[in-house]
């Protein structure tokens, strides 16, 4: 089989909601997530023996604490091929950003390999597989816009949102997830989303409504941590967004627009030293 090339999208989340904390120690939560144009790329070339990976791009673990290492690891151990491959990943996605970039860089890594090597995994066992190596990876594996539960694990499919457009506003640090859940009690949330109200919008396909109810209950958290945050989310709206969020955890902030074409004008009169500017626009499986 000759060489497979593939992108990984990342993603945003519309609403974030937390509502609860489990006895198991994770956090309940639900969240309107959908995949967006920015994106990492991944070549795959058959190779004798083990499995060997190349990265490009700052930030990222190299060797067996990739993701996409993990989750080559874990298609080899399920199926006890004895084929190798060797994986080269260019980094477009910012690291610990809030946009899953490692998950989507393991989602693409399992269905890729699944074909690669004739594991003969079904859809439903690819997703098993995904939540053993992070609970946002079922989510990859199918993309477009969805409704997500549990961990992130649950997943309802959703008609696509609209191709909005996105100015991405990523500060010259990063956040860690498990430090954002561990300082988070979700009783005394100070944003509480409309997730019902939103999931009417985008089955309206109703822009103006989308960006009303753009709300993410770890905001306050975060921005506690680092009111920067906060200041970029403003300036994002003064700059002319029609609305704008915290993606996840943070730190990554987007700025909604009604196409690409404003995306750019908004990012145009977006300027500030040491972010990260990036635009891109919401992107569905059907496009
Ligand atoms: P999450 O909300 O799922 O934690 P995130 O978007 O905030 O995701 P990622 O870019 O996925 O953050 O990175 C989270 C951590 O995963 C990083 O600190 C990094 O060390 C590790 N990691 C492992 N493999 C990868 C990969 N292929 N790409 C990016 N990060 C990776």
């Amino acid at each position: 089989m000759v060489m497979i090339t593939a992108l990984a999208r990342a993603k945003i989340n519309l609403t974030l909601d937390v509502l609860y904390k489990r006895q198991d120690g994770y956090h309940e939560i639900e969240t309107v997530m959908q995949s967006i144009g920015l994106h990492d790329r991944l070549e795959f070339r058959p190779a004798g023996g083990g499995i060997s990976l190349v990265v490009e791009g700052k930030g990222v673990p190299r060797g067996a604490d990739n993701l996409v290492f993990r989750a080559a690891e874990l298609v080899r151990s399920r199926t006890g091929t004895k084929k190798g491959v060797a994986i080269h990943l260019t980094k477009a996605i910012p690291v610990a950003a809030g946009l899953g970039g490692g998950s989507a860089d393991a989602a693409v890594t399992l269905s890729v390999l699944n074909k690669m090597w004739e594991a003969g995994f079904s859809p439903a066992e690819l997703l098993k597989l995904g939540e053993q190596l992070g609970a946002d990876v079922p989510f990859f594996l199918q993309g477009g816009t969805a409704l997500a539960r549990g961990k992130g694990e649950r997943l309802e499919r959703l008609p696509p949102c609209p191709a909005l457009g996105l100015v991405l506003v990523k500060p010259p640090f990063g956040v860690q997830t498990a430090a954002v859940y561990r300082v988070c009690s979700p009783g005394q949330a100070l944003v509480k989303p409309g997730t019902r109200a939103m999931l009417e919008a985008i089955r309206e396909g109703n822009a103006a409504g989308i960006a009303k109810r753009l709300a993410n209950a770890l905001e306050p958290v975060v921005f506690g941590m680092y009111p920067q945050i906060a200041q970029i989310k403003e300036r994002l709206m003064k700059a002319g967004a029609i609305g704008a969020l915290m993606s996840g955890s943070g730190p990554t902030v987007f700025g909604l627009t009604a196409d690409l074409e404003s995306a750019r004008a908004l990012a145009g009169r977006y300027s500030e030293p040491g972010m990260q500017v990036i635009v891109t626009e919401c992107y569905n499986n059907t496009c």
